[in-house]
């Protein structure tokens, strides 16, 4: 089979690209799903939602398979090697986009205050990042002093945005792919991003509470 290239790793605003069938099955249920490269579909994982688009006009639904190739179920049954024609949704991808590269902001401006990551959501409507409550020092439980860390962590997430710092990435031989926002962090990262932090509009914190064992901070975002 050849080789899948997964083009969204290396630009988060190609939404439309002809691709070739590289590879086509059935899953558990009978569905038949192709694989195509370039593949412009990032699929859910890392918390981030599953793009939504189309093959030849089509309507598909991105998934995964085990061994990380990225499969897509609703485009028929196009031959092996035969050419489509793949679109991601637009406003979706840039949403998914804006929420994660926010989502790594939090994690960061969190770490500053010394709290360590737990987990995390960039799902739209409810986007969060979960910190060990025992790494926090500040005091939660009032309401007043929620809103002041709430505050703080606004303020730098402003900061942060006016920078309009340049996020890139790369991919190294083993295929592990590094995340840069440049003066906040590099992560490895298999996930869509916005260019510049100057593209994030509405980045906002909502709350930040500690629930069910991790301190929860919600926050929203889009893309201009
Ligand atoms: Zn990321």
């Amino acid at each position: 089979m050849e080789q899948q290239l997964n083009a969204y790793y290396f630009d988060t605003y190609l939404f439309e690209a002809d691709a070739t069938v590289i590879a086509a099955g059935h899953d558990d249920g009978g569905e038949p799903w192709i694989a195509v490269s370039p593949n412009i579909f990032h699929p859910r994982g890392g918390g981030q939602m599953e793009d939504s688009g189309t093959v030849d006009g089509r309507e598909v639904a991105v998934g995964r398979l085990d061994d990380g190739l990225v499969v897509l179920t609703g485009a028929g049954k196009p031959a092996v090697g035969s050419m489509v024609r793949t679109a991601v949704d637009a406003d979706t991808r840039l949403l998914h986009a804006a929420l994660h590269t926010a989502g790594h902001l939090l994690g960061f401006l969190g770490e500053e205050r010394g709290w360590r990551h737990r987990g995390h959501s960039h799902f739209p409507g409810q986007a969060r990042l979960d910190f060990h409550p025992e790494s926090v020092a500040e005091d939660l439980v009032a309401a007043q002093a929620r809103e002041l860390v709430v505050g703080g962590i606004q303020e730098r997430l402003d900061a942060l945005v006016a920078t309009k710092a340049p996020v890139t990435s790369s991919l190294d031989e083993d295929g592990v792919r590094t995340v840069v926002i440049a003066g906040v962090s590099a992560e490895a990262c298999g996930g869509t991003h916005v260019r510049d932090l100057g593209a994030l509009r509405g980045a906002r914190v909502l709350d930040a509470k500690v629930k069910r064992g991790a301190l929860k901070v919600r926050y929203e975002a889009t893309h201009d």
